[in-house]
């Protein structure tokens, strides 16, 4: 049962997590498929895109003669253009009305939203994270330490956490022979590095592009991974604090003479991640986000309409895997064909949501004929390649809109009265001698609203 909906103590964190289970492994199918994936992106109007164009910034909204640190900073979208070359002297001004007229999606952006699908749906590695920084937490809890207990002379990071997630590993592939499904397809980089069986191409926008002119983006990104009550999954049933060293389940009671009970992570018994992160699809309104522009924030030009073109080659894929890829592609059209990929900046405020088509698959054969080999294209349907993973059900749950009464909720934990994110962490673990979180993220399929003030024992 959603709680709260109708008061405004309730609100929906921008993000939440798809669950880590069994590890997928690559599978020795006939990998005899090649060709072509023609297919188009069409921009959500209500969640422009934006990717930069990092050959050159501009001071916004005019130049100054401050230092560079203390500049705020105006990045445009990305193009062929390189804007060193393009701005007037003075180098890299602001200018309102010259937009890139040629926007372009590069290869790569579209390669990276497709294989994260893609590893939610076949149950990847997390490729992404730093398998050796190791996970500091600082202790809430009074005379409590701080760092956990080096094991076997070592430090206990990230790369530890991931081998023992639920029944399988999760670190970054090591070699081919042994690799993830997502790995095997796209390719992996690292000791041993090889070329995937993909290759993306960069987009051309049909028709004039339509930018908003200038968007100042809220500082992204926070909280980290330190936000224990969401990036991790609750400990026990009975745990009322936890991070990545310990947790406890219940309190010094003296009166009761109950003793606090304390567990420790370790190697052998490591602390469980939430998953993969993922955002909820909310309503947002560009214009109401006000954000003055700081030397910690920059300034962008987003795209509002339009729709790309793209080319995927695939040389030497099985029948599953084409299918698995055409899922995360255009997700089937399940849901009416509501579902939305995420791209490019601002996802936390309902930034690049786009849909994607599959216009057209074409398989390439080869015949020998005369002495001489004879490519021979021909159509596949759509309809015939569709895929079987459990995990679609997870992308379901979270890459469709969410309904009118649950898409306003969509927002940063700030407490009702004060606007500050920090603030709700702080009072969400309630008191630092005895820190109990009130508030945790339900798993994905699960009721997703948190409360702006929490207080305890309403909720698990
Ligand atoms: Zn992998």
């Amino acid at each position: 049962m959603s709680n709260d909906l109708t008061t405004n103590n309730a609100f929906i964190n921008p993000y939440t997590f798809v669950p880590l289970s069994k590890k997928g492994i690559k599978t020795a199918q006939d990998k005899g498929l090649i060709g072509i994936i023609e297919c188009s992106l069409t921009i959500d109007p209500e969640h422009p895109l934006f990717i930069p164009n990092t050959t050159c910034r501009f001071e916004y909204p005019e130049p100054t003669k401050k230092p560079a640190e203390e500049k705020h900073w105006f990045y445009d979208f990305y193009s062929y253009e390189n804007l060193e070359n393009a701005k007037p002297v003075g180098g890299c001004q602001w200018d309102e009305e010259n937009a890139p007229k040629n926007p372009v999606i590069p290869g790569s952006e579209i390669r990276g939203m497709i294989r994260n699908i893609y590893e939610q749906l076949t149950g990847s590695c997390m490729p992404v994270v730093n398998e050796t920084s190791s996970l500091f937490n600082r202790s809430l809890i009074a005379k409590k330490p701080s760092l956990l207990k080096p094991q076997n002379n070592g430090t206990y990071t990230f790369g530890d956490i991931l081998k023992k997630q639920g029944e399988s590993s999760f670190n970054p592939c090591k070699t081919e022979a042994e690799c993830c499904p997502a790995c095997d397809l796209f390719g992996m980089s690292g000791d041993e590095s090889f070329a995937g069986r993909l290759r993306f191409c960069d987009t051309a926008l049909n028709g004039n592009p339509e930018f908003v002119k200038a968007v100042t983006l809220p500082i992204l990104g926070t909280p980290k991974i330190t936000a224990a009550e969401f990036y991790m999954k609750k400990p026990t049933e009975k745990a009322k604090y936890w991070n990545y060293e310990y947790y406890y389940e219940q309190y010094e009671n003296k009166k009761e003479n109950k003793p606090e009970i304390f567990k420790s992570f370790d190697k052998n018994n490591p602390a469980q991640l939430s998953g993969r992160k993922v955002y909820w699809l909310g309503k947002y309104n560009l214009k109401d986000i006000k954000v003055e522009p700081t030397i910690q924030n920059c300034t962008v030009r987003p795209l509002k309409n339009g729709s790309f073109k793209f080319k995927i080659y695939f040389d030497g894929i099985s029948n599953e895997e084409l299918a698995d890829l055409l899922f995360c592609l255009d997700f089937e059209d399940a849901k009416d064909g509501a579902m939305r990929h995420r791209i490019g900046k601002g996802k936390p405020i309902g930034m690049g949501a786009v849909k994607v088509n599959v216009d057209k698959i074409t398989q390439r054969t080869y015949n020998y004929k005369d002495g001489v080999i004879v490519p021979l294209d021909s159509s596949l349907p759509r309809s015939e390649h569709v895929s079987m993973r459990d995990a679609k059900k997870d992308i379901f749950a979270y890459a469709v809109p969410l309904p009118e009464n649950e898409a306003a909720l969509v927002a940063y934990p700030t407490l009702s009265d004060v606007n500050k994110i920090f603030e709700w962490f702080a009072n969400n673990r309630g008191n630092i001698n005895k820190p109990e979180y009130k508030d945790t993220l339900s798993e994905l399929h699960g009721d997703k609203t948190l409360k702006k003030d929490p207080s305890p024992n309403t909720r698990r």
